[in-house]
């Protein structure tokens, strides 16, 4: 089986790989020579990732999946949420974002957060979504040199260890992208098992 995962972002494809079984062989954006921004203008997490899936399907008649991911602060009444990625302007910079999200809380006793990812797959004509949940907090500083994105101020429930800081094995195993694959993967065994009767 081959999937286009939707996306320019080479961590995201990075970790996604390294879960990913063997027989189901991923094809990058890139190796269909797609190099345009792919429109997310949706005004939820699990409507950009709709949107992404949709747009490829249409445009390039691939089957596909894609992600979107937000990060969802309790005392920012769950900013930045959909906007995680311009939470800081349209420069769209982690560092940037990090730093806003960090004064924003800096007053806030409450630091609870979650990451939500959705995946929106686009298989033989038909819209499938798996939504992978971590909860956590956010630190007061920045820790460690791993991940990316709001990685080194995130830390998952349990550990005291922020993203950043851990391996990619573990973000997988505990992650919300992670979690949203593993139930993707078992669809597509599932369907592949039936397939086969
Ligand atoms: P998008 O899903 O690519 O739109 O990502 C939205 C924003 O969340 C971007 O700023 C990403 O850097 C950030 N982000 C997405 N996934 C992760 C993650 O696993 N860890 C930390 N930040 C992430």
């Amino acid at each position: 089986m081959q999937l286009v995962f939707a996306t320019n972002n080479l961590n995201k494809l990075k970790e996604v790989q390294a879960i990913m079984p063997q027989h189901i062989k991923l094809i990058s954006l890139k190796d269909i020579a797609c190099n345009e921004d792919i429109p997310e203008t949706q005004p939820t997490i699990e409507g950009n990732a709709i949107q992404k899936a949709e747009y490829l399907k249409k445009h390039y008649n691939y089957d596909c999946f894609a992600d979107d991911t937000g990060l969802e602060v309790e005392a920012l009444k769950g900013e930045p949420g959909v906007f995680s990625a311009r939470y800081a302007g349209p420069q769209r910079n982690s560092e940037d974002n990090t730093n806003k999200l960090l004064t924003e809380l800096s007053d806030k006793p409450n630091r609870t957060a979650q990451f939500k990812t959705v995946i929106a797959l686009h298989l033989n004509g038909e819209l499938h979504t798996f939504t992978g949940i971590c909860k956590g907090e956010i630190t007061v500083t920045q820790h460690g040199k791993g991940g990316f994105g709001y990685d080194p101020v995130f830390k998952a429930d349990g550990y005291d260890k922020t993203f950043a800081e851990i391996s990619l094995e573990e973000k997988n195993k505990i992650g919300h992208r992670g979690k949203a694959v593993a139930k993707l993967i078992r669809f597509l065994k599932e369907k592949q098992a039936r397939s086969n009767l």
